[in-house]
């Protein structure tokens, strides 16, 4: 899960991290108010799940609350990377001498959580990594002492020139660790962390994601969801308790366990078609499950055929196909259906939908190969 700038810039200061004080607007007006609270030269800046937002024009300084409304007006008129401004963040701007960059992040090839910095910060991190991979610093954190002050130390020494800046830089480092273990985090990024002309640090821009499946542990985290990083289907199929995620292809999947979902999108892929989700309905048995599946995919417009392939164990084959049946009386199902269904209590599955002229095949790759065909008919 992601947050915005300004919710991260919140949690920073909250362990502590010197933040410049700003407030988020959703109008011009808002923005001119909170710039006169502030009564200095301001940052106007785009709330978008997305980075890159200066070189989109997204960041503007602003002299005067007059000025700051006009830019926030340009700024929520932009749309950065297919996201529409809706809120700004008018923060008070500081005077950059040097821009540095401090990370807390999971490796996962290292099967560990590590330290990034770099004193050429500002810029895309990503992109350094390419150009002058030299100037990034990376160490691993060991996961049983944590990060104490003297490993933090030692890292901070090597990204900073000066033991000032080195000595607060390790000090965020220590408060941004403990961020990302206490709030499961899988990233905290800073970026610019700020230096100013009298040599103190400051987070001027912040990026924290977390760990989906450790949200649900922290209902102060769940409450900083914005609804605008989900598709339509993903925010109903979490309504409805399923596993979803939006892919841009035009075949319906719904499959019971994430690895056979993994394995039907691949075989989707392999026979020339192209998945338009990926949907767990999870090993518990409910035909209210197969129904709201199905609610979420017959309303995408973009979808030309539906598969339904379930290998039942925990999940019963006729629980699957009491859902479809329910399916069709409840929701418009006029788009071609295949469906492969074995295991536990095949042979009640099978006749429930025998009783309803519906077939089922045995052989997963013959019923992908059939999905995919219809699919492009419908094309
Ligand atoms: P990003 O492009 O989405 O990463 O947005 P940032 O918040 O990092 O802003 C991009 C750049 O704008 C930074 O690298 C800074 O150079 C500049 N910037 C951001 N905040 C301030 C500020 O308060 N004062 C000044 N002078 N520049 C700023
Ligand atoms: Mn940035």
């Amino acid at each position: 899960m992601k947050i915005h700038e300004y919710q991260a810039r919140a949690l920073l200061a909250e362990y502590g991290i010197p933040v410049p004080p700003g407030k988020v607007a959703r109008t011009p007006e808002e923005a001119r108010s909170i710039a006169s609270e502030i009564g200095s030269q301001v940052v106007v800046k785009a709330q978008v799940l997305v980075g890159g937002r200066g070189k989109a024009g997204g960041v503007k300084l602003a002299n005067s609350p007059a000025e700051a409304e006009s830019r926030a007006r340009e700024i929520l008129a932009l749309t950065i990377k297919e996201l529409p401004v809706e809120k700004v963040l008018v923060a008070k701007s500081v005077e950059i001498k040097k821009e540095y960059y401090l990370s807390v992040t999971l490796d996962r090839a290292r099967k560990r959580v590590v330290l990034i910095g770099s004193a050429s910060g500002g810029v895309d991190i990503e992109e350094l990594a390419v150009v002058d991979p030299g100037k990034i610093v990376i160490a691993e954190v060991d996961p049983l002492k944590g990060l104490t002050p003297g490993p933090a130390a030692e890292f901070s020494d090597r990204v900073f020139p000066t033991k000032r800046a080195s000595e607060q830089g390790a000090d965020a480092l220590v408060k941004m660790y403990r961020l990302f273990v206490e709030k499961d985090c899988s990233l905290v990024e800073i970026n610019p962390y700020a230096e100013l002309p009298d040599g103190s640090l400051v987070a001027a821009d912040a990026k924290i994601n977390f760990d989906d499946n450790g949200v649900p542990m922290h209902p102060e985290i769940e409450r900083l969801r914005n609804d605008e990083e989900y598709s339509r289907d993903e925010i109903e199929a979490r309504t409805a308790g399923l596993s979803f995620v939006s892919l841009d292809g035009d075949v319906g999947c719904i499959v019971n366990g994430a690895g056979l979902a993994m394995a039907t999108m691949d075989l989707i892929k392999l026979f020339g078609g192209s998945p338009a989700n990926f949907l767990d309905v999870g090993g518990s048995s409910n035909p209210e499950k197969v129904l709201n599946a199905l609610r979420i995919i017959t309303g995408n417009r973009k979808i030309k055929a539906i598969l339904i392939n379930i290998f039942g164990g925990i999940t019963r084959c006729d629980d699957i196909a009491n859902g479809i049946v329910m399916a069709r009386k409840k929701l418009d199902m006029r788009l071609p259906l295949v469906i492969r269904l074995v295991g536990t209590n095949e042979k009640e599955g099978r006749a429930i939908l025998e009783r309803e002229g519906l077939g089922a095949a045995e052989r997963l790759s013959d019923a992908v190969k059939m999905v995919v065909a219809r699919s492009k008919e419908g094309r």
